[in-house]
């Protein structure tokens, strides 16, 4: 990455999209470090990228609120002037069976995990100048069919027909658009799904016997945030070890 980029990372306070603001920063980008609760762990990225060299902010903004983005990127310009890089990171997994869905439910699930991608993306694409990334993180979950992720599947489902048919759209401006759709990765919100026996379980159906770290995406997502993945847009890329799909 060139020394000047700015990204925008959604969810950078903790899990993969610290680890992504952290690598960006390493690369050289200047990074808007967005949270929505946790002041402290998003004060200790800013200051890591810092560390680094780079500029950094934090911005609270509760994403699956319209009126917050417009005031992420109103923050994001007022302090770096443009954005090149953006990653739609923040998200919630919750479980829930068909018999138990509920209005709340469904908003709680796609307002934050598919209505933002899409209102994120227009804000960071008017700040964008003839060339641009933006990435959506996905989930494995989103092709697979695993009882009580009704909700969580498909808002994935929708930000990787959003990266499409954005890419479609924005790629006359030099701007592409690509999904990462990450398999069980050890971050906060897997430890207060799974048991560790239970991710035992997964991390032996993965050929490399693991199962995934942050930095394991975080260095994907540096790959298509570089000028490297010029080629590649409204792809959806597995990172998942290899763990096999069903
Ligand atoms: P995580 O550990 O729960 O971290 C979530 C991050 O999102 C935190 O920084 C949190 O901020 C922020 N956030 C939550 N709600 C927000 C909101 N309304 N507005 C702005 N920020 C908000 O999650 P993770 O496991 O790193 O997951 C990151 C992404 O990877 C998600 O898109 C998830 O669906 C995807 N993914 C994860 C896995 C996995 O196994 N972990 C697998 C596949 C896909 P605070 O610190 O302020 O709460």
């Amino acid at each position: 990455m060139r020394q000047s980029k700015v990204a925008v990372v959604t969810g950078a306070s903790r899990g993969i999209g610290a680890a992504v603001a952290r690598r960006l920063a390493r690369d050289g980008a200047d990074v808007i470090v967005n949270y929505t609760a946790n002041e402290v762990a998003a004060a200790r990225v800013v200051e890591d990228i810092r560390g680094m060299g780079r500029r950094a902010t934090a911005v609270r903004a509760d994403v699956s609120s319209v009126e917050e983005i417009k005031v992420l990127f109103e923050r994001a310009a007022a302090a770096f002037e443009r954005v090149d890089v953006l990653v739609n990171n923040a998200a919630v997994f919750e479980a829930c069976a068909l018999q138990d869905v509920s209005r709340a439910a469904f908003s709680n699930i796609f307002d934050l995990n598919a209505r933002s991608v899409l209102f994120a993306s227009e804000e960071a694409a008017r700040l964008m100048g003839n060339s641009g990334r933006i990435i959506n993180i996905s989930s494995d979950l989103s092709c697979m069919a695993m009882p009580g992720t009704s909700l969580y599947a498909g808002a994935k489902a929708a930000i990787e027909a959003f990266t499409r048919v954005h890419a479609a759209e924005l790629g006359p401006r030099g701007i592409t658009v690509n999904a990462i759709a990450p398999g069980i990765i050890d971050t906060d919100a897997l430890r207060t799904q799974m048991t560790d026996e239970r991710i035992q379980g997964v991390a032996s159906m993965t050929p490399l016997g693991r199962v995934g770290t942050p930095e394991d995406v975080a260095d994907v997502v540096a790959f298509i945030a570089s000028d490297d993945s010029r080629w590649i847009t409204g792809q959806v890329l597995h990172v998942n070890g290899g763990v096999l799909m069903r």
